[in-house]
């Protein structure tokens, strides 16, 4: 049995048909998890969706109308960039109630991962980029409503900025005037580039491609733009750099870990150059950080894109050997 529970449910398929989105990777994971012995058929809990009550913590009661009603404008429909339908919607609630329960079992456990989740470019009004709803929001206000957290930290590595998260998280601080990217200059040697230290009860830390989607990026807590083709070495220098200046700024009660998948060199729609192996070393410094400082971690997949699909189930199954081979360690004290 893994220390840990992986929460997974067959319908978090999500219904798009033909897509660059490989929808069937949340069963492929399971089922390699379970053929190479690295979990058992009892560390999997099924989720519930999540009640409309728990979205509308996040999204406002216009955009959940238009999705319960099927009444998204055509260019609403067209920034989601996947196919609506009721199915779909069912899949997201889904993904929000298996984020929700992701959070309480890491609460529990000091770490639980979603075999789904991580859609970052969901806003309170919108969806866009694949995102319909988001799920990981949504788990951190159920959190904080229920009185089991006050602040939490997003750690994103997905390639593709969280312009979800920072417009969901820093809304009552935004003026208007959000903060360009840093395009144009070499963005690498600028460190974190946005210091905050009234970050409200959510911090927001996003690594991810420079050159990539979302063309506007609205502010992270700590965005890292990255310059296009970083490998394994620069990349986990970043890494460890917006955490440790995170952690020094802000201390959370629970990190909500972005694994996504398409930093990876061969990701159809990522520009890095990063290895399996240090996509897995990506996985397990969030969570020897985590857990040297004993804050739970909940883990969602968010993208992956790669050529051959069996190379996204493998970085995805990575994160949870990465899990049980940090958190699987008796503590030495
Ligand atoms: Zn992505």
């Amino acid at each position: 049995m893994l220390p840990f529970k992986l929460i997974y449910s067959d319908a978090y398929y999500l219904p798009i048909g033909e897509h660059v989105f490989p929808a069937e990777k949340y069963r492929r994971i399971r089922d390699r998890l379970l053929a190479t012995g690295v979990a058992e058929v009892g560390d999997f809990l099924e989720p519930e969706p999540a009640t409309d009550q728990d979205i509308l913590l996040v999204h406002t009661p216009e955009y959940v109308h238009k999705l319960k009603t099927g009444t998204l404008s055509p260019r609403e429909q067209m920034e989601l960039e996947i196919p609506y339908s009721q199915e779909l919607v069912d899949a997201f609630w889904l993904a929000a109630g298996g984020s929700i329960l992701a959070a309480r079992q890491a609460l529990a456990d000091g770490i639980a991962i979603s075999i789904g989740g991580g859609f970052h470019h969901a806003f309170p009004d919108h969806g866009e980029g694949f995102c319909m709803i988001h799920d990981v929001a949504v788990a951190i206000r159920r959190m904080q409503r229920d009185g089991k957290i006050r602040t939490a930290m997003t750690v994103d590595c997905d390639v593709h900025q969280g312009n979800g998260t920072a417009a969901i998280f820093s809304a009552k601080h935004a003026q208007g005037n959000p903060l360009p990217s840093a395009s144009g200059s070499p963005v690498a040697t600028q460190g974190p580039r946005r210091k905050n230290p009234n970050a409200g009860d959510v911090f927001t830390i996003s690594l991810h491609q420079h050159n990539n989607y979302p063309l506007w990026k609205p502010p992270s807590s700590i965005d890292i733009d990255l310059p296009d083709g970083i490998g394994d070495d620069d990349y986990l220098a970043w890494l460890d750099n917006a955490l440790s200046s995170g952690l020094r700024q802000f201390e959370p009660d629970l990190i909500c870990y972005i694994a996504g998948a398409d930093p990876y060199r061969e990701d159809q729609l990522g520009g890095l150059a990063l290895t399996i192996e240090g996509l897995k070393q990506r996985d397990e410094l969030v969570f020897r950080v985590a857990r040297a400082r004993d804050i739970p971690v909940m883990v969602t997949f968010a993208g992956g894109y790669a050529r051959h699909v069996e190379d996204t189930v493998t970085i995805h199954c990575n994160t949870v050997i990465a899990a049980k081979e940090v958190f699987g360690l008796a503590v030495s004290s």
